[in-house]
């Protein structure tokens, strides 16, 4: 039911050179389910040489035959779904009707990749002079290094690979230590749907030895990064010392803002789904719960509600609504959030604890009075831990969302044009979802500003960041 996971270099699946290879655990039980490869450089030369052969060839398909191999794999991953689902949950926790979801929204991402790599157009200038034409043209980037983390561990790759694919770039993708079998499946779907050797190359290993290895590379034309925002600070800083292109998804920390003339329970229903979706591990999660005053203590009664209704267990089981936290390192962090606030003089309405002793389960947690002091007002939680504050007035809470060097996902709740529209135009990030859940859908723009990151990974600036312009002025003799 669950595989060991080995590298696929250059068309190959194999070990790593030397042979290492590290656990993989179950978060739910912590018992070890399988081991992943672990490259050496050695392993690292042989997939930048692949991948530089491997762009060679595969920028000379044409857009057509790309965007039909795509559709293939996508049906091919999706055919493999049930097996490819339980998997993610054996290694990352998540319930299986999320991970299903996971595998079958990744299918979807490489069906919508597919028709925009048809959809890389250029543009012709008018010329000043009779009989020239000035020709944009958009040429791929060329080979791509893609560092993914754990959380969902087939969205965070298939993004990536399927708009570097898509554009004709290769790719080297980094993929979670911690969660390494569904993604090779991701791979797996491409391989058999007959992708040439070299063009996507899966390697795991030491994540620091890797990048320091990859990035500074002269066959990587660019990097593309998700995880926190200090690493994505560091190694945009070693893209940058060699002028490599850089798409960092960075860490959030949501403001969820529901105003008096909201439908309360709409919003406690859909924030609560919101908030403790993956144990609350999502970079958009909704963390700052800012309520104003004359809602506040309705709403802090009905989230709470939703929170304590919530089936904690092992993802396997059928009537789980949350899973562990994914790995060992998750609960002394949450854990140490909590303990700050409270010691601050935070009111903890439910949860507060880890479950058990076995498997990483902690609580659905609710918090209110937790001062802007606190750790975890200003620290990403990534865990089930909501905290709600009130606010009075517009210019407050704007200030309040905007606080933080964060502006990646923002969520609002109001009956009001006026007000949404005031709200969409003041808070700084990257997206903002009112009276609803519409956030990465493919064909929508996902990114965020400020310390959450630059570029896009959906709709159709995901495809630009892996295109170069090149201008070609061109006279008639
Ligand atoms: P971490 O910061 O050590 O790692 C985050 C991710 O970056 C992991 O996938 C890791 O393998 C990778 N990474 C770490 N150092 C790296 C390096 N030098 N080069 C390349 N990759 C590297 O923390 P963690 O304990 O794994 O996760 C905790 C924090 O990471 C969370 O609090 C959250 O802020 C952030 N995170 C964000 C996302 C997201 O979707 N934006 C996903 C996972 C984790």
């Amino acid at each position: 039911m669950y595989p060991d996971t080995q590298l696929f270099i250059d068309g190959t699946w194999r070990a790593a050179r030397g042979g290492r290879s590290l656990p993989v655990l179950n978060p739910a039980t912590e018992e070890v389910i399988g081991q992943v490869a672990h490259a050496t450089t050695d392993d690292l030369d042989e997939a930048l040489e692949a991948a530089a052969r491997g762009f060679a060839v595969w920028k000379k398909v044409s857009a057509f035959d790309r965007s039909k191999l795509m559709r293939k794999a996508a049906d091919i991953f999706r055919s493999r779904a049930d097996a490819t689902a339980q998997m993610m949950t054996l290694e990352q926790g998540k319930p299986l009707a999320e991970a299903k979801m996971e595998v079958m929204a990744a299918a979807d991402i490489i069906d919508w990749f597919a028709e925009e790599a048809r959809r890389a157009y250029g543009r012709v200038i008018p010329a000043r002079a009779e009989g020239v034409y000035q020709l944009v043209v958009k040429e791929p980037v060329g080979p791509v290094a893609a560092f993914t983390p754990w959380n969902f561990p087939i969205n965070q790759v298939v993004r990536k690979l399927s708009a570097a694919l898509a554009t004709g770039c290769s790719i080297i993708v980094k993929a979670p230590e911690e969660t390494p079998a569904s993604p090779a499946e991701l791979i797996r779907a491409f391989a058999d749907a007959g992708l040439p050797k070299g063009v996507a190359n899966l390697v795991y290993g030491v994540p620091a030895e890797i990048s320091e290895y990859l990035i500074p590379h002269p066959v990587i034309r660019k990097v593309t990064f998700t995880g926190s925002t200090p690493i994505g600070k560091m190694l945009s800083a070693l893209a940058g010392q060699h002028m490599k292109r850089v798409t960092m998804e960075l860490g959030g920390h949501a403001p969820a803002i529901v105003f008096d003339d909201a439908d309360l329970e709409l919003a406690a229903k859909t924030l609560a789904g919101a908030k403790f979706r993956n144990a609350g591990q999502v970079c958009v999660s909704p963390t700052r719960f800012l309520v104003q005053q004359k809602s506040y203590p309705e709403f802090v009664e009905r989230f709470t509600a939703h929170a304590k209704a919530l089936k904690v267990g092992a993802g396997m089981d059928a009537d789980t609504q949350m899973g562990p936290l994914a790995h060992e390192r998750r609960v002394p962090w949450v854990e140490g959030l909590v303990a700050d606030a409270r010691q601050r003089g935070a009111e903890v309405h439910t949860g507060g604890e880890r479950i058990g002793n076995k498997g990483y389960f902690y609580q659905p947690t609710v918090l209110t009075g937790v001062g802007r002091d606190a750790r975890m007002m200003n620290e990403e939680p990534f865990g089930p831990v909501a905290m709600i504050a009130p606010f009075g007035d517009l210019e407050e809470v704007v200030e309040e969302a905007n606080r933080l060097p964060f502006g990646l996902a923002s969520y609002a709740f109001t009956r009001s044009a006026k007000t949404a529209n005031a709200i969409a135009a003041r808070v700084e990030s990257g997206m903002m979802t009112i009276n609803h859940l519409g956030l990465a859908l493919p064909e929508v723009p996902f990114g965020g500003m400020k310390d959450s990151g630059y570029g896009s990974e959906g709709g159709s600036e995901a495809i630009e960041a892996y295109l170069n312009t090149k201008f070609v002025s061109q006279a008639g003799l």
